[in-house]
């Protein structure tokens, strides 16, 4: 398989986007082959690249799920000579035990431009001083997003995750003019700038790449806000390389997810078939130009929908709504299906709200209880106690609007929630302990 990702693709017309995308998964399905697992999976379900004739036909291969990938680890899924590997990947582990993911000088090559398409639609060029506040070692975010920035010729300090003074030490010194950084960092380090003293808007920033973890709209406008820079949301996953697999344009509406380079699907989470068009369901994705370990159909666990008709933009990879959550996100709480999303959307309007919130889901002997504990920002604390009460009582009333149950809702003092380094931890949930 040779590929030529950064040529023209990303504004091939429809037609030629989906003659590629045939051609390129039938060389898919023979790469595949090259590794036990899917020479008897698709030799099980009679699927061969003869038998697609269409890209509907997709439907006909299985999916991959987590589970798959987790029982072939560390390399049997490899379809290439173990000796054409350069460098593996692992997910962060979020959910559970690692999966790894092998990628041949190929493989990283077209990850790297895609990686710098993402970013030179945005508006980041070779002028910019490019700083990655993503942990590197074996998270994608790392090494996949820097090999972009270097790709368009940025200016690219490898900065890691943590150490705010640093962080700002670099900003100021080197000038920097885009980072990347997770949602729930981005508050935290604006308000180490303000700690000391100083407004984080006098920063030279003007773009952020932010994504790894859900994040609302409302969340955006604040780091926005706070730093007087664009957001521009980006999505991935270790399974399909990590960021690089969509992202959004200009117009923020919705992330381009490029399908010269894979396909996209939406399933009911359910019964696996299509969900209707623009309607809620689980992402399911195939690579479409990976030799080291091609990967079909793979259950992503991500809710999302397509949205439909042209993007303002201009280009007619589909795209995709922000991230839900993760199908395993959701929490039943009184007979009530609710996403974390759903709560910091809410909160996120209030603007006496300061960083971090968290949901606890506690048990006191008698009942489920969902409590919101929310972090208040300095100079409303200091309010009086009505005042407080008040605010207290209208994000209750303004959640239960949303999801059809009212939570204690407690305001806490600003850095009193626990911070995490890497993804942040939305939901504590000690119901079933004792
Ligand atoms: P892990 O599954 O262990 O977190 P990854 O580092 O590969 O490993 O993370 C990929 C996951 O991160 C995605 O499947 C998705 O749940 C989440 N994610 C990545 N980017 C975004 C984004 N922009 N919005 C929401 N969630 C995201
Ligand atoms: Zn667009």
């Amino acid at each position: 398989m040779q590929m030529e990702i950064f040529d023209t693709a990303e504004t091939w017309n429809r037609e030629r986007i989906e003659q590629t995308q045939l051609l390129r998964l039938k060389a898919t399905l023979e790469q595949a082959r090259n590794c036990v697992f899917y020479r008897e999976r698709l030799d099980a379900a009679r699927v061969t690249s003869g038998t697609i004739r269409s890209l509907d036909d997709i439907r006909r291969i299985p999916f991959t799920t987590k589970e798959d990938l987790r029982s072939q680890y560390p390399v049997n899924l490899l379809c290439v000579p173990q000796s054409e590997i350069v460098r593996m990947h692992c997910s962060s582990g979020t959910t559970g035990t690692p999966v790894a993911i092998c990628h041949t000088q190929n493989d990283i090559n077209s990850w790297a431009d895609l990686m710098a398409r993402c970013m030179y639609m945005v508006g980041i060029r070779r002028e910019d001083v490019f700083q990655n506040m993503s942990g590197y070692g074996l998270f994608t975010g790392g090494l996949g997003i820097h090999f972009g920035a270097e790709r368009i010729g940025c200016m690219t300090i490898p900065a890691g995750a943590g150490n705010s003074r640093r962080q700002i030490k670099l900003i100021k010194d080197f000038k920097t003019t885009v980072v990347h950084i997770l949602p729930s960092y981005a508050l935290i380090l604006g308000g180490h700038v303000r700690e000391a003293g100083e407004n984080p808007r006098d920063l030279p920033l003007r773009i952020a790449l932010v994504g790894a973890e859900p994040y609302t709209e409302e969340y955006r406008a604040r780091i926005e806000e706070l730093f007087a820079m664009k957001v521009y949301n980006s999505y991935g996953l270790s399974e399909m390389n990590g960021p690089g697999v969509a992202f959004e344009c200009p117009a923020q509406n919705g992330l381009h997810i490029w399908e010269d380079a894979y396909i996209p699907e939406i399933i009911n989470m359910n019964t696996g078939e299509p969900a209707p068009d623009g309607e809620v369901g689980e992402l399911v994705i195939t690579t479409l130009c990976r030799q080291g370990m091609p990967i079909l159909r793979y259950r992503t666990r991500d809710l999302t929908r397509f949205i439909p008709g042209p993007c303002a933009c201009g280009r007619v990879h589909r795209r995709m709504d922000r991230i839900l959550g993760r199908s395993d996100d959701m929490f039943v709480i009184k007979g009530v299906n609710v996403y974390p999303m759903q709560i910091e959307q809410v909160i996120m309007t209030f603007r006496e709200v300061g960083q971090n919130y968290l949901i606890l889901l506690e048990n006191d002997g008698i009942s489920d209880v969902l409590r919101v504990q929310v972090e208040i920002r300095d100079e409303f604390f200091v309010e009086d106690m009505r005042v407080l009460q008040k605010l207290q009582k209208s994000i209750a009333q303004r959640l239960r609007d949303e999801i059809l149950l009212t939570p204690r809702v407690e305001l806490v003092e600003s850095n009193s929630l626990p911070r995490t380094e890497g993804k942040a931890a939305r939901v504590l949930d000690t119901r079933h302990k004792k």
